[in-house]
């Protein structure tokens, strides 16, 4: 479905040249769950913002279905660490900006932002405005808002990074189902090893600056994931496998 080949990127920064991101090159089949972990720096925002069609690479290219990637696409919902949401709008108002941009009409906006609000749990705060949520309840507004134009390919960029262990590992589960349910394929960044192995079936383990993929560590724990297996020995040993690939780099 997404082919990343040989992609690299240079920034052009006040001090010369930053080589940010080696020639990277995988694969991504449909409905698949991948993670990409690495060192901070190494280029992870950077790729996920070219795989977006935010950024366009110094070299190589993105393909969806067979088409390069050259501006940001309805196909491609994102998620950023930040929500960036607009504080005088509501709720609904933030989910439906989206559609607001691409000229649907009120009723429409209404009724699919409605929709999706059911969708990541935010019932009965439709007329909330930002500054009244918790985190989780900010990060259900931008996912929200990544859904509500239905893309097929959510790109998530440390989405829970800033959130507190138990409401993290609540979106975590959440996350799963979403994806499950609504088929969807999701790329997420995490720089948390044992995050990744809960959700993936593939974690892409990057170098360090300028990065590339170091290994490719296939999640071959049943699904859907409890939790619980986080305790279990099998996982253990994927976190050590992905652990001794990061670890690698610093010796
Ligand atoms: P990561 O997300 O893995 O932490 P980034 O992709 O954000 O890494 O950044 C990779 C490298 O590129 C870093 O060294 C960073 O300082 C540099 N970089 C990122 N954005 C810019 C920019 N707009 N201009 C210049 N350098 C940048
Ligand atoms: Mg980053």
């Amino acid at each position: 479905m997404l082919n990343v080949e040989g992609v690299t990127h240079r920034y052009q920064g006040p001090a010369g040249i930053i080589e940010a991101l080696a020639s990277t090159t995988f694969q991504v089949a449909d409905g698949e769950f991948i993670c990409i972990v690495g060192p901070s720096g190494c280029g992870k925002s950077t790729l996920l913002r070219i795989i977006a069609g935010l950024l366009l690479p110094s070299s190589g290219a993105v393909m969806l279905d067979g088409a390069t990637v050259v501006a940001p696409q309805r196909r491609i919902g994102l998620v950023f660490q930040q929500t960036n949401l607009m504080p005088w709008r509501s709720v609904l108002d933030n989910i439906a900006l989206p559609l607001e941009l691409a000229g649907a009409t009120r009723e429409a906006r209404d009724e699919q932002a409605t929709s999706v609000i059911k969708h990541v749990g935010l019932d009965g705060f439709e007329k909330a405005y930002p500054a009244e949520l918790s985190g989780g309840m900010a990060q259900r507004v931008a996912l929200g808002r990544a859904l509500v134009q239905n893309p097929d390919i959510l790109l998530l960029d440390e989405p829970f990074a800033a959130l507190d262990a138990l409401t993290r590992e609540q979106m975590l589960i959440e996350l799963l189902a979403l994806w499950s349910g609504d088929h969807k394929t999701a790329i997420m960044v995490t720089h948390d090893i044992t995050e990744a192995v809960f959700l993936a079936d593939r974690v892409l383990v990057m170098s360090q600056r300028p990065g590339h993929i170091r290994a490719i560590v296939n999640v071959d724990l049943p699904r859907p994931r409890r939790l619980e297996m986080i305790h279990e020995p099998g996982f253990g040993e994927l976190v050590q496998q992905i652990r001794q690939n990061i670890g690698a780099l610093t010796v």
